[in-house]
């Protein structure tokens, strides 16, 4: 199998038609041979009895139904783990994705790249409540994270199978792929998609998306940079915070004895006790946070570091 196809459903009962059809014409006019994994996300409309339909007419057309809504990050997931192709590409089922950009993506892939990401340059969506927090997210998530997108949000990208394989997702990250990707040593690229107005059912989210994003990012940033290293993170916070305290502590003493300020009336012994508990706190945490890092990687036999090619070693 060349390609999978994986497509989250969730209400999406006046699109699933069209957007069948118009996965199968655009790859008929190519002659890849590949599935379409739609993933039923729990949905209370007809959208299952659909596509089962579907389903029943077309074998290159499989489908996965959640027992209720788990969120598109989940949705995908399961898509991914279903997928035999050597290919993975998914994309919205709202058709606000174009199937005809399948084939440039897989070009593009072929140029020597592990991802490529799909990027709506011409986004059809709100201004205000999704251009623009939009923006700011991609600026945000790419300097943290160093890899630089144009837009994480889309769904429409192209992965090697071997790339998905080695990345759990939570939350909703499913749009940090490429950028945890990237940390495995995947070579990314991206490509203007095109991008189509909503015309059929609703979104499913609003702008409080935003916040949940910049969590998921602050959690993406730690696993890349210290989750096989806490102590790095919270010792070193540790020491600053426990040497501002000595600080903090050594003002005090300095002016109780040459001010003849008393100590307990210096707002400074409080915010010294503060700091040293403070960075016993973070020292400590780090230490667990070690102790955490070794269960994760050795329960799991998971090494700390990726392959790329072996010599001679069997
Ligand atoms: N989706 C899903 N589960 C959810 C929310 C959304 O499977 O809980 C699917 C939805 O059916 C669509 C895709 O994820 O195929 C993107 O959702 P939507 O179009 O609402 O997002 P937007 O384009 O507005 O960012
Ligand atoms: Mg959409």
């Amino acid at each position: 199998m060349e390609l999978s196809i994986v497509v989250p459903i969730y209400n999406e009962e006046e699109n699933v038609a069209a957007l069948y059809e118009s996965i199968r014409d655009a790859l008929a006019r190519t002659s890849l041979e590949y599935e379409t994994i739609f993933v039923d996300d729990g949905s209370s409309d007809s959208s299952f009895t659909l596509l089962k339909e579907i389903a029943a007419q077309d074998q290159r057309v499989k489908l996965l139904r959640f027992r209720r809504n788990f969120g598109q990050t989940a949705a995908m997931s399961a898509g991914f783990d279903a997928a035999k192709g050597d290919v993975i590409i998914p994309m919205d089922g709202d058709l606000q994705n174009d199937p005809a950009d399948i084939p440039r993506l897989l070009a593009k892939l072929h140029e020597g790249y592990d991802v490529v990401s799909g990027w709506r340059k011409d986004r059809k969506d709100t201004f205000i409540t999704r251009k623009i927090p939009s923006l700011l997210a991609n600026a945000l998530i790419s300097r943290l994270t160093g890899v630089h997108l144009h837009d994480y949000g889309c769904t429409l990208k192209a992965y090697r199978r071997e790339v998905l394989d080695g990345i759990n997702l939570y939350g909703e990250m499913h749009r940090f792929v490429p950028a945890l990707a990237s940390q495995v040593g995947a070579k990314v690229a991206e490509l203007p998609v095109n991008h189509r107005p909503r015309l059929y059912g609703t979104s499913k989210y609003g702008i409080s998306r935003t916040l949940r994003v910049v969590l998921d990012l602050m959690t993406v940033k730690f696993l890349m940079a210290y989750s096989t290293k806490p102590i790095q993170l919270f010792g070193k916070w540790g020491i600053y915070t426990l040497l501002a305290g000595c600080l903090s502590g050594g003002t005090t003493l300095y002016m109780k004895i040459f001010d003849n300020m008393s100590m307990n009336r210096n707002p400074l012994l409080i915010l010294t006790a503060f700091l040293l508990f403070m960075g016993v706190q973070f020292i400590v945490l780090g230490l667990l946070g070690e102790l955490n890092a070794r269960t994760y990687f050795e329960s799991q036999g998971k090494p700390i570091y990726v392959i790329r090619d072996r010599v001679n070693l069997g």
